[in-house]
C-alpha cells in the first residue's frame, strides 16, 4: 500500500535564518506602517472635502463599501486619520515607519496637541501593551477630570429673571450644555419663524426707515415666543411621535409628477418642495387634503397608513436594513420604487427599505432606484453611473511588497528591522505612574 504523501515537516532553520525572518517581519511591518500613514493622510483629505457625500452617510461608511472594512474599523480609520491632523509629531512618526499603527492608534485616543510631544516619548519608549495600559490609566485621569468639570457646571447653573427700576426685566444665567443646546436651537428656530414674518411685513409696508433688529433684540423677541409658545401649550412637550408629526397639503397634480405646477405645504404654512412632499408621503400616516386650481379643499381623505403593518413587517424582514449600497442602517422607511401617486402598488415588489438619509438621496438628490426583471435593485448617482452593491477591487501591482519598497525608498525613506523597535529594556515600566506624572491635570508631581 502506498504511503500517502505527508508534507515533510522543514528542516528546523538555523538561528540566523530565523533572525532574518524576523527582521523581515519588522521591516515590511515598517513599511507598513508608513504606507498607512499615507493612507490616513488620503483619508482625512477625502473626508474633509465630503468625497464621501455621494450617497453614503459617512466618509466610514464609504470606506466599508468601497475598501471592505467592517464598520468599527472603517470608524477608527477615520477617527485616527482626523486625529492626526491636529497631531502633527505622532502622524510623523507613523509615516517614519517608527511608531506603529496600533499605537498611534491609541495614542490618539488621548493626545491633544500640548500633550502629544510627551505620549510620544511614551509611544516609543513602551511596547504596544504598555500604551494601551497607559492610554487606559490616562484616560481615567482625563474622566475624573470631567467628571468634576461636569460637576462643577452642574452646581453653577443659574437662572436670574428680575425687574430693573424702569420696569424692564433681565435675564443673566449659566446653563449646563445638555441644557443650553435645546435652548440655542429653540432660539433658532423662533428667531428664524420670526425673522419670516417680520420680512413678510416689512415688504407689506415697504417702509424704507424701518431699521432691521439687531440680533440681540431679535433674540429678545425669540425668548418672547418661546414663552408665549409654552404657556399656550401648558408647558407639554407633547408624545415623542406628536412632536415630529407632518401634514403636508398637497395639490393631487404635484403629487403625481414634481414637474406639474401646483403647491405642497406644511401643516404650518412653510413651503416644502413637490419632491420632499413626495418622500413624506411615501411612507407617512397621512390625510390627503387635495385643493382644486382655485385653492379650496375639495376633499379630505380618510387617514391611511401609506404602508399598513403587515407589509411593513414582510418588508423589515426581507430587507433587514437600509439597501442603499453600502449602508446597513437598521431604522428606515418604505420607499415605493414607483410611487403610489403615479399608480406604484403598495405591495412587497414595490417598496423598499431606505434608511432616511438614503430616502431623502432618492427622492431629492436625484439618486434612483429601480427593480430589474430579476428582483435585483439597481441603484444610480445623480450622473447616471451605477452605484454597485459591491465596487471593483483596486488593480494591485504584481509584486506590491517591492513596489512598496521602491516608493518609500524614493520618498527618502530608510526602514530597518530596527525602525519601530520601542526603547524598553526589559525594566519593569510602571504603567500606573506614567498617566499620574505625564498628565497634564494629573494632581501628583509634573514632568520635569
Ligand atoms: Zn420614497
Ligand atoms: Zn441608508
Amino acid at each position: 500500500m502506498p504511503i500517502a504523501s505527508q508534507p515533510m515537516p522543514a528542516p528546523p532553520r538555523p538561528f540566523a535564518d530565523l533572525d532574518r525572518l524576523g527582521d523581515e517581519i519588522a521591516e515590511l511591518s515598517a513599511h507598513l506602517d508608513a504606507a498607512t500613514a499615507r493612507l490616513l493622510t488620503l483619508i482625512r483629505d477625502f473626508d474633509a472635502r465630503g468625497g464621501w457625500n455621494t450617497g453614503f452617510s459617512s466618509c466610514a461608511a464609504w470606506l466599508g463599501w468601497r475598501v471592505g472594512l467592517d464598520i468599527g474599523a472603517a470608524r477608527e480609520r477615520v477617527r485616527v486619520a482626523r486625529a492626526l491632523g491636529t497631531l502633527p509629531r505622532l502622524a510623523e512618526a507613523l509615516a517614519r515607519g517608527e511608531l506603529s499603527y496600533a499605537k498611534v492608534r491609541a495614542l490618539t485616543r488621548v493626545a491633544t496637541p500640548e500633550t502629544e510631544g510627551r505620549l510620544l516619548a511614551v509611544g516609543r519608549a513602551g511596547t504596544a501593551a504598555h500604551i494601551e495600559r497607559i492610554v487606559r490609566g490616562w484616560r481615567r485621569v482625563d474622566r475624573q477630570a470631567e467628571v468634576r468639570q461636569a460637576t462643577r457646571q452642574h452646581a453653577d447653573r443659574g437662572l436670574n429673571v428680575y425687574e430693573d427700576e424702569d420696569g424692564t426685566v433681565v435675564v443673566r444665567g449659566r446653563l449646563a450644555p445638555e441644557v443650553g443646546a435645546p435652548l440655542i436651537r429653540a432660539l433658532d428656530a423662533a428667531r428664524e419663524t420670526l425673522y419670516q414674518r417680520s420680512r413678510v411685513t416689512a415688504a407689506a409696508a415697504s417702509d424704507p426707515a424701518m431699521v432691521p433688529p439687531t440680533r440681540a433684540q431679535q433674540q429678545a423677541d425669540a425668548l418672547a415666543l418661546l414663552a408665549e409658545t409654552a404657556l399656550h401649550h401648558e408647558i407639554d412637550p407633547g408624545a415623542p411621535g406628536e412632536r415630529y408629526q407632518v401634514v403636508v397639503h398637497v395639490d393631487a397634480a404635484v403629487l403625481a409628477d414634481p414637474e406639474q405646477p401646483g403647491q405642497s405645504v406644511l401643516e404650518e404654512g412653510s413651503h416644502v418642495s413637490a419632491e420632499t412632499s413626495r418622500r413624506l408621503a411615501c411612507d407617512a400616516s397621512r390625510v390627503v387634503m387635495r385643493h382644486d386650481d382655485e385653492g379650496r379643499l375639495v376633499e379630505v381623505g380618510a387617514r391611511t397608513r401609506a404602508i399598513p403593518p403587515a407589509l411593513r413587517r414582510a418588508l423589515l424582514h426581507r430587507d433587514w436594513s437600509c439597501r442603499f449600497p453600502g449602508c446597513h442602517a437598521r431604522v428606515g422607511e418604505g420607499h415605493h420604487v414607483r410611487h403610489w401617486a403615479q399608480g406604484g402598488p403598495t405591495t412587497l415588489g414595490n417598496v423598499v427599505l431606505l434608511c432616511r438619509r438614503h430616502h431623502h438621496a432618492v427622492h431629492e438628490e436625484g439618486y434612483r432606484v429601480s427593480r430589474e426583471s430579476d428582483g435585483a435593485l439597481e441603484f444610480r448617482r445623480p450622473d447616471g453611473r451605477t452605484l454597485p452593491e459591491v465596487p471593483p477591487t483596486a488593480p494591485v501591482p504584481t509584486d506590491p511588497i517591492r513596489t512598496l519598497q521602491a516608493q518609500h525608498s524614493a520618498q527618502g525613506l530608510q526602514l530597518h528591522a530596527r525602525t519601530a523597535c520601542p526603547g524598553w529594556l526589559g525594566e519593569r515600566l510602571d504603567v500606573g505612574w506614567a498617566p499620574d506624572v505625564l498628565h497634564p491635570r494629573a494632581v501628583g508631581p509634573g514632568p520635569c
